[in-house]
Formats: C-alpha cells, structure tokens, sequence
C-alpha cells in the first residue's frame, strides 16, 4: 500500500479537489490518503485564536462568519448532487457552531489546538464526501485515533504504528483510506498538531508504520532543484536524493519537505517521492536509501542566521570550555546548527534570536564575544566523503570572490557549508551553480 499526501494548495479549491480524487482513483490500488486544510485555512484558524486569547469574541466571529461563507461556496462547486452537499453543508454548519462556542469559554493553549485541528478535519470530510458521491469505495479515518505524541512531544511510534494497523484492520477492503495531516493527540490524550507544515511528517509517520511501498508527498512545486530557483537561473530538478541527504537539504530552506519527516521513513526503508500536483506525469524527486558516490546533488541556503564568536585565551590547552558554551545555550533552549573551532576561539550559528541577548550576557564571562546579523548558511549537499577527494576545493574554489565567514565541513559525509552575508547569498549560490553543475572536469554531477 502507498501513502500519499496532498497539501493545502493541492487542495486548496472545489476543483483542485475533484483533481485530487480523479489522481488518487485513477490506477485502482488501495491507498491512505493524507490531506492538509485547504490553503490559507490554518492561518485563518489561528487568526481566530488569536483574537480569542485577546478576549475579542466580534473580532473571531467575523473571521468565521467569513471563512464560513468561503466554505459554503466551495461546497456549491465540489458536489454534483443535492444529497451529498446538504450532507456536507449540515457537517459544515455544525463545525462552524462548535468554532464560534469557543467565544464563551476559557481560552487557553488547549482551546487553540482544538481550533486548529479543524482545517484538516473539514477537508478530510469534504474530499472523502465527495469521492462517495463519485462511488469510491473511500473511508475517513480519524488521525486523532492513529497518531499521538509522547510526553517529550516526539511521535509515539510503537502507538502509531499499532493503531494504524488497528485502524486498517478494523475497516478492511476499502480503496481509499482518507486521514488528516497535522493533527494527533498528545501524551494527556487531548488533541494537538504535529506544528505548522505538520501534515508531511503525518504521511512519513504513518507510511513507516505500515512499512508501505512508497510515500508520495505531493505539493505543488516540481520536485527538488538543484539550487533554489527564485535566485538561480537553469536549476534543474534532482531526481534522487539520499535520505541523510534530503535531511540537510530540508533543513538549509528546501521548503518542499518538513525536516523532521525524513526520520521515520529512513528508520523504515520506505522511500519518500515528491511530486507535483501540476504536472502528475513529471518523475519528481525521490528519496531513498541509495547513496550515489561521486555525485553533487544541490546547494541550498537558509537565512536569518546570527553567527556568534568567542574568543578567549582561557580556551587555550583548557578542558571543559566548549561544554560551558554550549551550556549555556542549552539553558536558554536555543540550539546551535554550525560550529567552528579554532584553538582560541569558536564560532556558532543560531537561527532564533529570542534568547540571543541572555546568551551573549553569559558567554561575555568566558571571552570577548562578536555577533554578526543576517547572515545566511549556504550548503553543497551530496557525496562529501573525504575518500571522495576534489568536491570540497570545488565548492571553495567557487566561493573565492565571496567573504566568508565559517566553513563547515567533516561533520557528515553529505554536506559543506559556508556561512555568507545575507547580501551575498545570490553571488554565491551563483558562483557555486556554475561551478558545481557545469564543470567539465571529473567530478561534474553524474545523476
Ligand atoms: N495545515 C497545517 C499548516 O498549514 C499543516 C500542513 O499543511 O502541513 O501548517
Ligand atoms: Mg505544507
């Protein structure tokens, strides 16, 4: 069995969800079928709590009045008959009301992941709605009875894995297995997301646990590319990654993949295909456990990185000193993504300034301490290996006219990264597109 997930925009109107059900019936095969909320709903959804936590039931009301209307509408389009949209229009009625109760009560963290969950619970019904009106042999699963997290707010894989199976085996032989993305209950048995962008992570966790085929996770962006395309001109999509692979490039700003979704898909084998919703027929990228020795996969960046220096002599011949820096970022929940190291000195990045004056408070007790702003992190993801000689002098070869930072290279076989100014990320993400891509030399990208 294949798990599929759709995102918002790939299900964000009437007629892309009729695209959706004509894409996901068109072979026959039994699948799970995971959905985000319709676009631009979770965000209206937190709108909503956010004027309730401010104690502003009219300024709520009207956002629900709003998205309710928008509902209304889309349901006028998606069912071709009378029975199936007075079915979901009372389903809808009813979700508006319980939306619009929340104003009376006590509004608290709890409230706001209830009000959240609902996204993904109207568009699971919608779209399971309207493939029974078409006469697909399709059932709704609730997430909430397959995915919980721990105590720590880690999935609860045993659990996951456990009630899934439960779940299939409960409701046997049907084609279509539809769940939402995103929502799950938390150790305390409430209901909880998996944070934004979530629904990914959903499609991975639940295709680890029934050990499936595949899972596709389709958006509306063509695969991977080699380098981002709004800056770079000639990407090109990347056809296969390695999971280790994937995961640095999910965190250094590929958007296209949640990072922490790669985990249990690798821990099961199951590759991980992304495709395009745009273009069904298009190959994609797929993610896998094949390494392709003697090959670049792409270059990504991320921005909003703060790259922090202490120097000390005390750091000289010393023990213990890194671990004191590092503690005191652990005290302050921040955590480190690059390190560099000199005998007196080392510099760290950070990506979440909210804690950064506490910490350059405590860091000045151990040495002089430099802080540079809106900095970007550039990576060159593929085989890194150090038995791999020449890829590493490429990179820094094409970075040569750009001042640099902090290199980091060595910390896994996949991945060097630069930390550039912000102001330079384009020239670099550039110079190492030519280089990389088009070089005619031994270690061109072979794939
Ligand atoms: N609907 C959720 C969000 O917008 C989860 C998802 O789409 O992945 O973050
Ligand atoms: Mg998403």
């Amino acid at each position: 069995m294949k798990v599929l997930k759709f995102g918002g925009t790939s299900v964000g109107s009437a007629q892309r969800m009729k695209d959706v059900s004509a894409l996901i019936t068109s072979d026959g095969q039994p699948k799970i079928v995971v959905l985000s909320a319709m676009s631009g709903t979770t965000n209206t959804l937190v709108e909503i709590a956010d004027y309730l936590y401010k104690k502003n039931p009219e300024g709520a009301h009207d956002v629900i009045n709003r998205l309710e209307l928008k509902y209304m509408e889309h349901i006028q389009e998606l069912y071709n008959t009378e029975e199936w949209r007075a079915k979901t229009e009372k389903f809808l009625r009813e979700e508006f009301s319980y939306l619009r109760s929340f104003s009376k009560s006590l509004f608290t963290s709890f409230e706001e992941k209830v009000i959240l969950a609902q996204g993904e619970i109207i568009s699971t019904n919608m779209v399971t709605n309207y493939l029974l009106e078409q006469g697909v042999n399709a059932v709704l699963l609730s997430a909430l009875d397959m995915v919980r997290t721990d105590k720590n707010a880690e999935p609860d894989f045993n659990y996951i894995r456990e009630k899934t199976q439960e779940q299939l085996e409960a409701n046997p032989g049907y084609e279509i297995y539809v769940t939402q993305g995103f929502i799950c209950r938390n150790a305390y048995g409430e209901i909880d997301n998996l944070l934004r962008g979530g629904s990914d992570y959903t499609a991975c966790l639940l295709g680890a646990a029934i050990e499936a085929e595949e899972i596709q996770i389709w958006t509306d962006i063509d695969g991977m590319h080699n380098n981002d395309p709004r800056i770079v001109e000639g990407t090109e999509p990347v056809r296969q990654l390695y999971f280790e692979e994937a995961a640095e490039l999910a965190y250094f700003g590929a958007k296209i993949l949640h990072p922490t979704c790669i985990q249990p898909a690798k821990f099961s084998g199951v590759p991980v295909r992304l495709l395009n919703t745009m273009d069904p027929t298009a190959p994609g990228t797929i993610i896998n456990n094949q390494m392709h020795r003697g090959t670049i996969k792409a270059v990504a960046a991320k921005d909003n990185i703060i790259c922090i220096g202490i120097q000390s002599s005390r750091m000289l011949l010393a023990h213990g000193f890194l671990r004191k820096v590092f503690e005191i970022f652990e005290t302050y929940k921040t955590s480190i993504d690059m390190i560099a190291t000199s005998e007196v000195g080392v510099s760290v990045t950070i990506d979440n300034q909210s804690q950064l004056s506490n910490i350059i408070d405590e860091l000045k007790k151990y040495g002089t301490v430099t802080v540079d702003k809106d900095m970007c992190i550039v990576c060159v993801v593929g085989d890194l290996t150090s038995q791999n000689v020449g890829f590493e002098t490429l990179a820094m070869d094409a970075m040569k006219q750009i001042p640099v930072r902090m290199i980091s290279y060595g910390g896994s076989a996949h991945n060097i990264s630069f930390v550039v100014a912000e102001a330079d990320k384009k020239r670099a993400l550039q110079a190492l597109q030519e280089t990389l891509f088009k070089y005619d030399g031994h270690v061109r990208r072979q794939s």
